[in-house]
């Protein structure tokens, strides 16, 4: 591996820099932007999907389409600035962000094969490279003075778990709205009310007029639903995070099952987040049960200490997360987030798969049997193409689903078009529509 890819990307103190964010999500990025913005730091939301065609230029097609997606976003936005600055642009003045995972995936690459990149194009040699990692539950410690770091983390916890609960009202409300469009121009609006609220007062981190807010959203949001129109049949999203939630990416699959008479749930960013630090605490417990078999007791000590770090953090997630539903249901019955749990235990002992082995897999095949268990008519595997983990999900889930005859689809997305896409999806539709007539 080239040296640059290993000094290069690193963890340092982001304020002074422009920092740019990928936007993975239509509203957890801009959301994540302006809790970045409240710790002063410029932090830049990039367009995205515009620059697909850099690259695609600069990858072979093995990658994964996130890394190539990712990747033109960047490079579209910086030749967007070398343009408009001329000679005044200095790469060194931006940091790109790509968080990356300790495995067994790939998505710990994505930032490596940028850096390989952005260093053979002249202009952007050299730019700085920053990222949070799964590997400590994206602790922010690195990357701000020690006295934000705790209270960044909890913002943007929030702030994410309100991005999801956004998704959740759209979804809810939008295949039953009075007027066409309605939904979204009102959570386009309460967006950037949160985002103003964010950027001024997050630093004091603002909980309550956080949740006032969201609570004021869900209930205008409840006013836009024309309850003469029967509830459609429940279709449940899973899969790959990134294009489950990256629209342009996933070809609008949302709204194209609404299109086709369907009410989505969408597996949340929360769920990952929540996921992640479960892991960390599954770790832990592991590391302590090997310090004592090897009678290791300052490192078992150590350990210990971690894991009661690692359990006040998961606490605290399950009751802002709480905290946030709990605003929005007073107003709309939208789909409460799984707990992770709660997903574990639906693999039955282990005997489907093994929290043990990983990746999205365990939450997607958890989650699909949720779905299931609570009288969903459909399951949609929304992924990249070649995607190890969505593969495994759909390997692992077919049968199961056949077998109790839930309609079931996987759709896989590398940025072409598929001539058989719709088709399929209206069947799928079509399959799940006369599940929910037999059984509701
Ligand atoms: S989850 Fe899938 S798309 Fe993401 S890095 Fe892993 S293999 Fe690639």
């Amino acid at each position: 591996m080239k040296e640059s890819v290993l000094q290069e990307i690193k963890q340092f103190d982001i304020r002074g820099k422009k920092l740019l964010i990928p936007k993975m999500h239509p509203f957890g990025a801009p959301l994540l932007a302006a809790c970045l913005s409240a710790f002063s730091v410029d932090a830049i939301v990039m367009d995205t999907y515009l620059g697909l065609s850099h690259g695609k230029k600069y990858t072979s097609s093995k990658e994964c389409f996130p890394c190539q997606v990712t990747l033109g976003d960047v490079i579209y936005f910086l030749n967007k600035e070398k343009n408009r600055l001329r000679n005044k642009f200095n790469p060194k003045e931006y940091v790109y962000f790509m968080p990356e995972s300790d495995g067994p995936c790939r998505f710990g690459m994505y930032n490596k094969l940028h850096r390989i990149i952005l260093d053979s194009i002249s202009e952007y040699k050299g730019i700085y490279i920053s990222y949070l990692s799964t590997e400590n539950s994206y602790d922010t410690k690195q990357i701000l003075p020690p006295e934000d770091a705790s209270r960044f983390r909890k913002l943007a916890y929030v702030a994410t778990i309100i991005a999801d609960a956004l998704d959740r009202i759209c979804f809810r409300v939008r295949p039953y709205e009075k007027e066409k469009g309605s939904t979204d121009k009102l959570i386009q609006k309460g967006l950037w009310e949160l985002i103003k609220l964010i950027e001024q007062k997050g630093k004091s981190l603002p909980f309550s007029e956080l949740f006032d807010l969201i609570s004021l959203i869900a209930k205008q949001a409840a006013q836009l639903i024309d309850r003469k129109i029967p509830r459609k049949p429940q279709i449940g999203i899973v899969g790959e995070i990134y294009l489950r939630s990256h629209p342009e990416s996933n070809q609008n699959i949302i709204k194209k099952i609404e299109s086709y008479g369907g009410e989505v749930t969408n597996a949340t960013l929360g769920e990952w987040i929540n996921f992640v630090t479960y892991e960390e605490i599954r770790k832990l417990k592991r590391k302590i049960k090997k310090d004592i078999r090897e009678k290791k007791i300052k490192s078992a000590l150590f350990n210990y200490k971690q894991l009661f770090t690692a359990g006040l953090k998961e606490s605290y997630q399950k009751m802002r997360q709480k905290q946030v539903y709990k605003a929005v249901l007073k107003h709309l019955d939208i789909h409460v987030d799984h707990e992770i749990s709660h997903l574990e235990k639906k693999l039955d002992n282990k005997s489907i798969y093994s929290f043990e082995v990983g990746t999205e897999a365990c939450l997607s095949i958890s989650g699909a049997l949720s779905y299931i268990e609570e009288n969903f008519h459909g399951i949609v595997n929304v992924y990249p193409f070649s995607c190890m983990p969505s593969t495994i999900t759909s390997a692992i889930l077919k049968p199961i689903l056949k077998k109790k005859h839930i309609p079931y689809i996987d759709t896989p997305f590398d940025g072409t078009i598929q001539p058989n896409r719709e088709m399929s999806l209206k069947t799928f539709m079509y399959q799940a529509s006369l599940r929910k007539q037999k059984f509701n």
